[in-house]
């Protein structure tokens, strides 16, 4: 039966006059429904009677008390506690993000500097409070009860942490708490109370990382590194972007007293888009520039930029709006990239193949720092012209403004390396997404293959590659899924006779003694991993499948054969090396190769051989 009740809210009735009335089925009706309602209608009204109260963005908090456990069951008061839980999560917006360039002035440029370097005092304070919590909760003797509780039993090991946690204030919230101590005095006057606790989010994450393993310490910002970046939390107090209609459409930077008008180029679809969408929260980002004469940059060479964070979803480019439907198999190697479709066109391509880096140039910069370094602190090497050994105290480094010139010199030829990186990334990205948007990959430690392939993993950063492409297909609404390597063996396997056959890394091409092949094996284990349905371990090749995938994938090899002989480099572990007469003539036609320094340096005479026993016999 149902029971009909009526509630006055008496808040409303004193406050305006008006009696609002609800009817509400109890049968139905949790009491925290009960009790939003009444906040929900009551603000409304309030908010019609009156206007100021609108500024605010929420007139009573989300959270509800019942009182009414004589009447109630338990159970409907768990479910009630759960249920007001998940509500004060936040629910997630998609956001992304805008840069625009900041007009600073010599004045502006030198307030700035001091508000960066109080966020910098304050973040370090933060950041060995947060320490000093998190030792003195390794060192209670409860913390190794805890972590001796089996990890089978995680209800109770979780239980045993967060009780930890709570017991020394080892939490965000906690710390949040103590940047509000913190922020007094001179400090006040930098720092507003939401960037202080967005400060104080960046200490605890840093310090959470040391305390669930990720990291082994924290580093405190000395002042010559300096902190880059601070963010508020909010577009509507403490450091803020508004855009005045009034002056031309301009954009400015609000923190504290600084007005710092932003460069808006209007003309930019990409800046259009994002400034019609609301702000959440903006971010100030310092950045060096080549030197202090640069476009923009100020009396220390630094230029500042705004960074806002948009609510909603980035813009696309017309160019990248057509979108496959295919699904593809990816195998990144260290330096090669097999991209094979389940329909489309195979290809297996040098990874970043146009990153050129002037290995020469970078190198006599090192060399002159180290002959700076040399000159400008004599006393810190001993007469071997090695650097002393210290014991406790640490040795003082003078540094002259040649060689920070140098050094800024340096610095700014591995930023425009890392920047063409990251266009070649977007665009390798884009092309895939363009055939398909389902992509399987294997689950690789690109941190594994730093010991193996440094300098090639250094330069190509297939991992950043791996996280470029992971953002872009879910933002075109794909599946990118990492497949472990572990349990699926796929470049072992062979799909005709189902064996796993363990191959050296040197042995390039894939041949079955059940006469499958020969074929490249990047390509085939690509193609197996396009083949592979979700939560499977096999794929399911058919034979249909594979008379229908052979063709494309020599086609690829044929391509990559007849490049190899007009005289392209190739990385070795492609697996195609030209005949030494074709590729003599090749380099004579090719003035100078494009790639040079690039390419793993490997002997004539090895290339050779390995050429032998990677070439597949020609048929
Ligand atoms: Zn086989």
């Amino acid at each position: 039966m149902a029971t009909w009740i009526e509630v006055y809210h008496w808040c409303s009735l004193l406050m305006c006059g008006r009696v609002p009335t609800w009817t509400i089925n109890t049968n139905n009706t949790l009491p925290i429904d009960i009790a939003r309602r009444i906040k929900g209608r009551s603000s409304h009204l309030l908010r019609e009677e009156f206007p100021h109260l609108t500024t605010l963005p929420s007139l009573w908090t989300r959270s509800t008390f019942s009182s009414t456990a004589g009447t109630l069951s338990s159970e409907i008061i768990e479910q009630d506690i759960e249920r007001q839980k998940k509500a004060m999560k936040r629910a997630k917006t998609p956001t992304f993000l805008i840069e625009l360039p900041l007009q600073v002035e010599s004045a502006t440029s030198s307030r700035l500097r001091a508000h960066l370097e109080t966020a910098r005092c304050l973040y370090n304070a933060l950041l060995s409070e947060a320490n000093q919590r998190l030792r003195r909760m390794r060192n209670d003797p409860a913390w190794q009860a805890a972590r001796a509780i089996a990890r089978s039993k995680k209800q109770e090991r979780a239980q045993a942490f967060s009780h930890l946690r709570r017991k020394h204030h080892f939490s965000e919230y906690e710390l949040h708490e103590y940047a509000k101590g913190a922020r007094v005095s001179w400090i006040a006057d930098h720092i507003d109370a939401t960037m202080a606790q967005a400060l104080a989010t960046r200490a605890y994450q840093a310090v959470n990382r040391v305390c669930v393993g990720k990291a082994k310490k924290v580093r405190f910002r000395s002042p010559g590194r300096g902190i880059d970046s601070v963010e508020g939390k909010r577009n509507d107090v403490g450091m803020r972007f508004v855009l005045d209609p009034n002056a031309g459409d301009g954009g400015f930077l609000i923190w504290n007293e600084q007005v710092i008008p932003a460069i808006i180029n209007w003309l930019d679809p990409m800046v259009q888009h994002g400034l019609r969408h609301p702000i959440k929260y903006v971010r100030l980002v310092r950045r060096k520039a080549s030197s202090p004469q640069a476009k923009g940059a100020d009396v220390d060479g630094n230029r500042y930029f705004v960074q806002l964070l948009l609510e909603g979803h980035a813009f696309t480019k017309p160019m990248h709006q057509e979108r496959g439907q295919d699904t593809i198999g990816l195998d990144i190697g260290p330096c090669t990239l097999a991209i094979v479709p389940r329909e489309g066109k195979a290809d297996l391509v040098t990874f970043c193949e146009e990153l050129a880096p002037n290995a020469r140039k970078k190198r006599r910069l090192q060399r002159k720092m180290e002959r700076q370094r040399r000159a400008n602190n004599p006393d810190n090497y001993d007469e071997k012209g090695r650097i002393k050994k210290h014991g406790t105290t640490r040795l003082r480094w003078k540094e002259s403004k040649r060689y920070q010139a140098t050094r800024r010199q340096h610095a700014s030829l591995e930023r425009r390396g890392a920047a063409h990186r990251k266009s070649l990334h977007g665009k390798l990205a884009h092309d895939i997404v363009k055939v398909g948007n389902t992509i399987n990959i294997e689950k690789t430690s690109f941190k594994g293959w730093q010991k193996q392939y440094g300098r090639s993993i250094g330069l190509r950063a297939p991992g950043m590659f791996v996280a470029h492409l992971e953002r872009l297909v879910a933002k075109t609404g794909g599946t990118l899924s990492e497949v472990s390597a572990f349990t699926t063996r796929l470049s072992q396997y062979c799909h005709q006779c189902g064996q796993y056959v363990k191959k050296p890394r040197s042995q390039r091409w894939h041949r079955c003694p059940c006469g499958l092949g020969p074929v490249q094996r990047d390509l085939y284990s690509a193609f197996l991993l396009a083949h592979l349905e979700a939560e499977k371990t096999l794929p399911s090749v058919t034979r249909h499948v594979w008379e229908g995938a052979e063709p494309r994938l020599q086609a690829v090899m044929e391509g990559l054969r007849q490049r190899a002989n007009e005289g392209h480099c190739l990385p070795p572990s492609m697996g195609v090396v030209a005949s030494r007469k074709a590729a003599r003539a090749g380099a004579r036609r090719l003035k100078s190769p494009v790639n040079r320094q690039q390419e793993p340096i490997i002997p004539r005479e090895r290339a050779e051989a390995l050429s032998e026993t990677q070439e597949p016999p020609r048929l």
